[in-house]
């Protein structure tokens, strides 16, 4: 496996690639979740360019960029491991220069849901989803659904930028207990991870009540924030994949979020519908 550190070499190693090529753009600290878009893209690529990158830009003043997890050298074993071709990870200094021309989220899109509580979070994801698609110019890259809202806003993104690179969405993964898997997991004590089931608890008593008839999004919420009472919850929406707030279900085109505080630490997830 390549160790690529500046955007010069992997345009150099981009250059000579024959062949399909997958990418995962990622954070590090990597784990099933992480694991699984990169085995996908092994699976359906000749080859997989797989990124790990703290995005600066992404993270708002006071939240958690110097403590993000960093785990460089068990993350390159598990990349190793899995198949992929070439690691590419920056420092932020050959990334970014003063004084940038800038991406701008969509205004509304951009600035509902995660982009309301994290003003500007999606300028700095699409500002370095832009650079690393440019970089690694992929036929296909890999996201999780994890982050549903960015998934949107990246399809968008390629799609208005006429970027000739398909967004592949993936399933979200889950520990065994129902939590999805996250690198912030690594923050929570054994009794605030307790605490975070609850989140994929009430996403699973609204697929239950839907399941059963219920539509009405604005009694599928307040079931939910029964559930969540013990959390400090941000928000819980229902939108269509468009991220359009309804106010009936419709199956197959519904996604469900939670945005919550356990102790200090903001965890997302959603079920799509
Ligand atoms: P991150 O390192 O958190 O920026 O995530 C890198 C990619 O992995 C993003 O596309 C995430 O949506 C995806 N991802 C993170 N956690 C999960 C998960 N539990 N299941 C599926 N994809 C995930």
């Amino acid at each position: 496996m390549k160790i690529l550190r500046t955007p010069k070499e992997l345009q150099a190693y981009r250059k000579d690639l024959r062949g399909s090529v997958g990418f995962v753009p990622t954070m590090g600290a990597l784990h099933k979740g992480h694991l699984s878009l990169i085995e996908k893209s092994v699976a359906q690529n000749d080859h997989t360019i797989v990124s790990i990158f703290v995005n600066p830009t992404q993270f708002l003043p006071g939240e958690d960029f110097e403590k993000y997890p960093r785990r460089y050298e068990a993350d390159k074993k598990i990349c190793e491991l899995a198949g992929v071709d070439a690691l590419f990870m920056p420092e932020a200094s050959a990334i970014y220069e003063k004084d940038e021309v800038l991406i701008k989220a969509p205004s509304q899109k951009g600035y509902v849901l995660e982009g309301h509580f994290r003003p500007g979070h999606f300028d700095g994801v699409l500002q370095v989803v832009n650079k690393l698609l440019h970089l690694a110019n992929p036929h296909r890259a890999y996201f999780g659904k994890k982050d549903a809202q960015q998934l949107f806003l990246i399809q968008k993104m390629v799609r208005e930028f006429f970027m000739d690179t398909q967004i592949v969405p993936c399933e979200i993964v889950r520990d065994d207990d129902g939590l999805a898997l996250s690198s912030r997991n690594l923050y929570l004590s054994p009794e605030e991870r307790q605490k975070a089931l609850l989140i994929p608890k009430s996403l699973k008593r609204a697929a239950k009540l839907i399941q059963s008839g219920v539509i009405k999004t604005s009694s599928l919420k307040e079931q939910m924030l029964q559930i969540l009472r013990p959390l400090k919850v941000e928000y819980v929406e229902i939108v269509d994949r468009k991220f359009d707030a309804i106010d009936d279900i419709r199956i197959g085109d519904s996604i469900i979020l939670v945005a919550a505080y356990v102790g200090q630490t903001r965890l997302i997830d959603n079920i799509w519908i």
